[in-house]
C-alpha cells in the first residue's frame, strides 16, 4: 500500500492515542508498537524488566531512556516492523526521539509522519477518570498530565523542525478522529 508506514503517534494521556494507533495499525496493515503495553506485558508476567519498571508506572513518571531504547530497538528489529509501525507511547522524550532516530537511519527511510492528537485538559481528566487502568487515580493522572507537557510535548516543536507533523483535533468521536488521520496523512 502506498502512502506513509512508519508513523509516530502522539498525544497526552486520554487523548485516544492507543483507541487509534490499533485501528490504523489495522488499516495499514503495520504492526501497532505500544510501549506502554509491552510494559504492562513485562509486569503482568512477572520479568525483570516489569519488575524493575511496575512502581515508576504507578507513579505516573517515565521509565528511564536507556531501558526505553532497549526496547524498542528489540521491537523495531522484528521482521514485521521492517516496512512499517505505529508507534504509540514512543518516543516521550527529546532523548528517545534522537534515539528513534538513529535506530531508524540504519534501517532505509525513518519517520514518514508524525500526528499530535490535541484534547482538552478538562476532556482528559474525564476520559482517564473513567478508565479504570492502575495508573489512572486521580493523582497519578495528574502526575501523567505534567509529565507529558514537561517530557513530551517539547518533541511537537523538534518534530515540527524535521519531519511532516500533522496536528489532529482529537475531540470527537472515534471513526470521526480516525476519519481526520486519514485525511491528515493522504
Ligand atoms: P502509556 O500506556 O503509553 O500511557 O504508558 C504507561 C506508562 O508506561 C507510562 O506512564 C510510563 O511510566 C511507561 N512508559 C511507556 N512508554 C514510555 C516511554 N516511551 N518512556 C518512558 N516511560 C514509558
Amino acid at each position: 500500500m502506498a502512502g506513509p508506514r512508519k508513523l509516530v503517534l502522539l498525544g497526552p494521556p486520554g487523548s485516544g492515542k492507543g483507541t487509534q494507533a490499533a485501528i490504523l495499525a489495522g488499516q495499514l496493515r503495520v504492526p501497532h508498537v505500544s510501549t506502554g503495553d509491552m510494559l504492562r506485558e513485562a509486569v503482568a508476567d512477572g520479568t525483570a524488566l516489569g519488575e524493575r519498571v511496575a512502581g515508576i508506572m504507578n507513579s505516573g513518571r517515565l521509565v528511564d531512556d536507556d531501558t526505553m531504547a532497549e526496547v524498542v530497538r528489540e521491537r523495531l528489529a522484528h521482521a514485521d516492523a521492517r516496512s512499517g509501525f505505529i508507534l504509540d507511547g514512543y518516543p516521550r522524550t527529546l532523548p528517545q526521539a534522537e534515539t528513534l532516530d538513529r535506530i531508524l537511519s540504519g534501517a532505509g527511510d525513518g519517520i514518514d509522519a508524525v500526528l499530535v492528537l490535541e484534547v482538552p485538559e478538562e476532556e482528559l481528566v474525564e476520559r482517564l477518570g473513567g478508565r479504570g487502568r492502575e495508573d489512572d487515580s486521580e493523582a497519578v493522572v495528574r502526575e501523567r498530565l505534567r509529565v507529558y507537557r514537561e517530557k513530551t510535548e517539547p518533541l511537537v516543536e523538534y518534530y515540527r523542525e524535521r519531519r511532516a507533523l500533522q496536528t489532529v483535533d482529537g475531540d470527537a468521536p472515534v471513526e470521526e478522529v480516525t476519519a481526520r488521520i486519514l485525511e491528515a496523512i493522504g
